[in-house]
């Protein structure tokens, strides 16, 4: 139902668009406030500097996009980013043991994080009541006498007039200093230093075998902390990313890349790197530390304020499960935007934060070993159901006490 109310939401990214779907049909008018000109976004833009690496999308998130905006799937397809089964069509290497390809009945889809983010705008766009303000920064929050958020400073002058503001300004977020500026007490930031470096390149994938139809992820972890991913994406293209955790030395150039992928024995990348024509610079980019922002934990909170996305929840990006947990938010935000969001919203967060701190823990100079992940992994390759149990609760599907009932 449509309602005679007003949200502002502050950045035009996932986190921002797919809020803005769920809130499209409880408020008249949603306006997105977006720092970046939103016109030419190919190959990714300022304000998402992450846009240039591998987006993988889980199936729980590709699932949430697809209720938030039905159809959503199909037309990203027919423009050319490939689908498929999330086991079956990837070759998964988990701790270096290659997972089975079979099929798990979970969902892919494939594509660079511009283009997703380029079709879940098309389609918030369209939706009634959804305007976009672009170039357009916000620099505070407005508050009304009783304390109630009642609308943004910008670059170009106040917006009031809002019953609900949003924030998802992403991992750069200034909300905490802006409620500090109000008078509110100051935030608690749970951190995990994990020292990132993602490092990606752009390739034709014409006559390239990527181990699989959808390419081959293969994953750091403490004995060989570099990750090697190689995505088929939209029309004909392959994405490689490099990470390198736990401050392990990022390739700075095309030969410092075929000589960690020589190193690694890495047989997909290897020859993508020496073969494939490359489409792109290559680009870099650290991530040090993760962080999870607890709004839900303050004992004074303004009214008709919210927060979603990474300026919440900025997890190990090699799990995937940003663009997800956004999803899962903003289908949150339809039941509960009026009471009980940051508490919900918190626990929907505790089960991916448990998941990548246990294995974040894993490296650095206390590292906490972890036999059971190591015992698990090693046993996948043999067990196609634990294949599919593993990768069900990767993604967000199955909770992960399913694994510990399926592998003791
Ligand atoms: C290297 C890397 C790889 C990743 N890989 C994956 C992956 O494989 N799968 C996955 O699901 N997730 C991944 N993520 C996470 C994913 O990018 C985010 O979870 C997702 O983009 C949602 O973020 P967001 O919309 O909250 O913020 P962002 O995408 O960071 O966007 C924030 C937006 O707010 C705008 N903005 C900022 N400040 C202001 C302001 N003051 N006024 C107006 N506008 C403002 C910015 O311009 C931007 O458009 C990765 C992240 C990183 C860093």
């Amino acid at each position: 139902m449509t309602e005679n109310r007003t949200a502002y939401i502050i950045g035009a990214s996932i986190a921002g668009l797919l809020a803005a779907a769920a809130l499209s049909d409880r408020f008249g008018r949603v306006v997105l406030l977006e720092r970046d000109d939103l016109a030419d976004d190919e190959r990714g833009r300022r304000g998402v500097p992450q846009s240039r690496h591998i987006h993988g999308l889980l199936s729980r998130g590709l699932d949430a996009m697809e209720t938030l905006l039905p159809g959503l799937t199909g037309e990203v397809e027919k423009d050319g980013a490939p689908t498929g089964d999330i086991l079956e069509d990837y070759q998964w290497l988990a701790d270096g043991h290659p997972l089975p390809r079979v099929p798990s009945g979970l969902r892919a889809l494939s594509a660079t994080r511009p283009f997703l983010e380029r079709h879940i705008r098309t389609r918030v766009a369209a939706l009634p009541g959804v305007e976009f303000r672009t170039a357009r920064t916000v620099t505070g929050l407005i508050a009304a006498p009783d304390g109630r958020i009642t609308g943004v400073a910008t670059d170009a002058g106040d917006l009031t007039g809002a019953d609900l503001v949003v924030d998802a300004s992403g991992r750069g977020s200034r909300s905490r200093r802006w409620l500090a500026d109000l008078g509110y007490p100051e935030v608690e930031v749970e951190n995990l230093d994990i020292g990132l470096t993602f490092v990606s390149r752009y390739f034709t994938a014409e006559g390239q075998d990527l181990g699989a139809p959808l390419g081959t992820l293969s994953g750091a972890y403490p004995e060989q902390p570099y990750g090697m991913n190689v995505a088929r994406v939209e029309n004909g293209m392959v994405q490689l990313t490099i990470s390198c955790i736990a401050g392990s030395p990022p390739p700075r150039d095309h030969d410092e890349m075929v000589a960690l992928a020589e190193r690694l024995e890495a047989d997909v990348a290897l020859p993508l790197l020496r073969t494939a024509e490359p489409l792109s610079a290559i680009t870099s980019m650290r991530f040090p530390r993760e962080q999870r922002v607890r709004f839900d934990r303050m004992d004074r909170f303004p009214d008709g304020f919210l927060a979603v996305g990474d300026a919440v929840c900025s997890f190990n990006p090699t799990f995937g499960q940003g663009m997800t947990l956004a999803g899962l938010q903003a289908l949150l935000l339809r039941e509960r935007v009026d009471v009980g969001f940051l508490a919900e919203s918190a626990k929907l967060a505790d089960v991916p934060w448990a998941m990548v701190s246990s294995n974040d823990r894993r490296y650095g100079p206390d590292a906490v070993p972890d036999p059971y992940t190591k015992r698990l992994r090693a046993a996948l390759p043999g067990s196609p159901d634990l294949a599919k149990i593993y990768l069900s609760v990767a993604n967000l599907v199955l909770p992960p006490s399913a694994l510990r009932e399926a592998f003791a």
